[in-house]
């Protein structure tokens, strides 16, 4: 979203409010990473409360305090053999509860700012998978759109040479995120290798012949939408006939409307960062399969989706408004799987005023503070992404352990996991929200149960 929306005033206590002023004056120019921390904190001010050793020992100013930021020159040749260079990012931000884990970015917005509100947002995303994983991300303004494999090759061979000495199985394992996907980690992957002269399961996301694990590629999307059935079943509903709008057409969406079918709920929208499709019928399996090919093979763009089915609707969005109009159809429920921003403060009032009552967030951080402020108020079912979008990373844990266990477990075993952990954070979200008083407030329930671990953890192994 291109339109700066006003940000809210903090509403916490005096102790909070001084650490976002410090956090503030300390990382300038990143709204990001203080929107992600001021959501946050706001939640943590309950737990402050009942525990106040945390702030003797000043456990949140560690945790908003990256452990290392390595920030790295890529030079590499494109096709005409002109040089380019680009800058190459890795966050290690908390390795309290397990070796630094989360994504690669490769997008020409990428900054240190974005890079820290996407680690900070991992901590707390790995700590509610229950698995043993710290946090961290990184990535480059590299912008693989358009380019050749050839150059997108030379580009990743770059990247791992600086990163290689800084990573490892038990040190810190990256993944996919935006523009990176199954052919940028097999080159990472390559280059490793042959500098580190050893195989070992150094990222996720892995090809299937060369360590990979089933349900990688689905498991963000499918654990949205597992969220989101969670969330209905509190109510005695399922998504079956939902009306379900979804925005992003990459990895995230993909496997969301994947998953939305087998459920028999019916997805109507796809975007990209050009436009959107609004197809009434409802997109079918299909329809997806002719999604998947132009989107991963051929690597088009959404509006030829409008192009193949006539009945579709194909609309440009314009980046300079204050709306999206993705947002603005009736429907059940909205499952975020672009990016940060995408949903404002009035794309919030759209959705609430179109019937929608279930947000299940794929992407991290897609609503603005004013719009998460408008869904709370309004006490629908809100899964923020750090539970709602952590099947991803959680599967990644369970690729990690298959790859030390030198095995491979089956897609419905896989499968199966990933549906328990998303129950159970869940469960956790839901019953910490009850315990801190206020019930079916998913946002303090994330944050609060992703702190509460990773927190003690800091205070069990002293000032480090
Ligand atoms: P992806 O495969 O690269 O797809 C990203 C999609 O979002 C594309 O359709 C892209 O359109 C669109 N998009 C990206 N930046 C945009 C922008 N500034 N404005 C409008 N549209 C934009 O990435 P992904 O893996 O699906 O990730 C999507 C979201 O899910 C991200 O927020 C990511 O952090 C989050 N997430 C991903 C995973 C995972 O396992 N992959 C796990 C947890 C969370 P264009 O092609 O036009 O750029």
């Amino acid at each position: 979203m291109a339109v700066q929306e006003l940000e809210p005033p903090v509403t916490a206590s005096p102790y909070v409010r001084d650490l976002m002023g410090e956090l503030k004056a300390k990382n300038p120019a990143e709204p990001e990473f203080h929107q992600a921390v001021q959501e946050v904190v706001e939640s943590l001010d309950l737990v402050l409360e009942r525990r106040p050793e945390y702030r003797g020992a000043r456990i949140l100013e560690r945790l908003v305090e990256p452990e290392r930021v390595l920030m790295f020159r890529v030079p590499w040749q494109d096709d005409q053999g002109k040089v380019q260079i680009n800058r190459g990012f890795r966050i290690q931000m908390n390795s309290a509860i397990g070796p630094y884990k989360g994504g690669l970015r490769f997008h020409p917005s990428v900054n240190l700012g974005i890079l820290k509100f996407l680690a900070f947002e991992q901590v707390l995303k790995n700590s509610l998978t229950t698995l043993p994983m710290g946090g961290g991300k990184g990535g480059s303004d590299f912008d693989p759109k358009g380019k050749s494999d050839n150059e997108v090759m030379r580009f990743c061979q770059s990247f791992m040479t600086e990163l290689f000495r800084h990573i490892g199985p038990d040190t810190d394992v990256p993944a996919g995120d935006i523009g990176v996907g199954g052919r940028e980690i097999g080159y990472l992957f390559g280059q490793y290798k042959r500098l580190r002269n050893e195989f070992s399961g150094v990222l996720t996301g892995k090809g299937l012949n060369w360590g990979g694990s089933l349900v990688r590629p689905e498991a963000t999307g499918y654990g949205a939408v597992y969220f989101a059935a969670e969330m209905l079943a509190t109510r005695n509903e399922t998504l079956e006939g939902k009306v379900c709008l979804v925005s992003g057409s990459g990895n995230v969406a993909q496997y969301t409307v994947e998953k939305l079918l087998q459920l028999g709920a019916k997805p109507v929208t796809l975007s990209d960062s050009d436009g959107y499709i609004y197809d009434e019928a409802g997109i079918t399996a299909d329809k997806l399969k002719f999604l998947m090919d132009l989107k991963n093979v051929r690597r088009g763009r959404i509006r030829e989706y409008a192009d193949k089915f006539k009945d579709a609707v194909y609309t440009v969005i314009d980046p300079m408004l204050d709306s999206n109009p993705l947002w603005d159809h009736r429907a059940q429920c909205a499952f975020p799987s672009a990016t940060q921003n995408e949903i404002s403060g009035k794309d919030a009032a759209n959705l609430l005023k179109n019937g929608v009552y279930v947000v299940s967030e794929g992407a991290n951080m897609p609503t603005t503070l004013a719009g998460v402020r408008q869904f709370l108020d309004a006490k629908i079912l809100y899964g923020p992404g750090k539970a709602a979008n952590a099947g991803g990373v959680a599967t990644s844990g369970l690729e990690m352990s298959q790859n030390s266990m030198r095995l491979s477990w089956t897609r419905e075993e896989v499968d199966d996991r990933l549906r328990k952990i998303m129950q159970a954070i869940h469960r956790s979200c839901r019953e910490t929200a009850e315990a801190f008083d206020t019930p079916g407030n998913y946002v303090n329930g994330a944050n609060i149960a992703g702190f509460l671990k990773v927190a003690d953890a800091m205070m069990d192994q002293g000032l480090v």
